[in-house]
């Protein structure tokens, strides 16, 4: 059903751009003839925001309430980036989400051996990893056990599977991220809006746009070891208290990472990431 807004929700807007997002609960009076007005939006348990694209001192949010985030990456085609699931963490981290790591497309796997070696990092850090083929059906039914009951928010890559794995846990189920129009103070105007389906087992899956640009927005470069555990903690033995871990002298992440303590793939997203964040 389409609902208004009420105008002073949206006029008492102070932090956020819109008044109402996807997956927020609402109260909602009815007009009586169809058509009905939301009265109040209920304390968010957690929002993913972005700044605003019009209004940058702004923020937007663009999932309210949700429970995790599906990272969705695939063994092959195309290959396994690791340091965009690095960023998704952080992302996840931030936003107060659960992440949870999809690879899909196993059923390219050659050596075992390899995929294990690949992965081991992210159980070590106690994360939850579904290993998926949409092709053979490997893992669907662990996936569809994982959004039971729950707000996923999904993300990963074009090509990755998304569509595919979505399509075998419930046939028909289809994202689809579309431009809405937003009414706002200042007029109208479209947005690129998320969109939200419900699972038959129960939960609901959504799509967002671009959680990769904006899952680190803010984030300083001193602030970045906090978001690899396994940097953190060994951090308090670096000789400078403001040690960036990237080649000063008695440097105990660099230490660690030389004995393999940390895992290179790790070390190296940290790298990569490091110079792309503001001082
Ligand atoms: P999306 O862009 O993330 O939604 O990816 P799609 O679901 O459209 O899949 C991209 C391509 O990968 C398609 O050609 C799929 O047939 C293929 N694909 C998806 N899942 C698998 C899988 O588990 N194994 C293999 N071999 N191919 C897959
Ligand atoms: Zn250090």
């Amino acid at each position: 059903r389409l609902c208004d807004v009420r105008g002073t929700l949206t006029s008492r807007q102070t932090e956020f751009t819109n008044a109402v997002a996807v997956g927020d609960e609402v109260i909602v009076s009815e007009d009586g003839a169809g058509g009905g007005v939301i009265e109040a939006v209920l304390p968010r348990r957690g929002a993913l925001t972005r700044p605003d694209v019009f209004y940058s001192h702004l923020r937007q949010v663009i999932v309210a309430n949700a429970h995790q985030l599906l990272i969705v990456s695939s063994w092959r085609e195309p290959v396994i980036w690791l340091e965009l699931i690095d960023r998704y963490l952080i992302a996840a981290e931030r936003s107060g989400l659960l992440p949870v790591i999809c690879v899909n497309k196993v059923d390219l796997v050659e050596d075992e051996a390899s995929f294990e070696a690949t992965f081991q990092p992210y159980n070590g850090l106690g994360h939850r990893l579904i290993a998926t083929s949409a092709l053979t059906g490997e893992g669907i039914d662990e996936l569809r056990a994982a959004l039971q009951g729950k707000t996923t928010v999904l993300t990963g890559l074009s090509g990755t599977g998304k569509s595919s794995l979505l399509a075998a846990v419930q046939p028909g189920l289809r994202l689809r991220t579309g431009e809405v129009s937003i009414r706002s103070g200042e007029g109208r105007h479209t947005t690129t809006q998320a969109t939200m389906l419900r699972v038959d087992v129960g939960g609901a899956v959504v799509d967002t746009p671009g959680i990769r640009e904006f899952g680190l927005a803010g984030l300083r470069r001193h602030e970045l070891a906090r978001f690899f555990p396994e940097i953190a903690a060994v951090a308090a033995g670096c000789r400078f208290s403001d040690c960036s871990h990237i080649g000063e002298p008695d440097c105990a992440v660099l230490a660690a990472n030389a004995t393999g303590a940390i895992a290179p793939s790790r070390y190296h997203s940290y790298l990569q990431i490091h110079p792309t964040l503001p001082e």
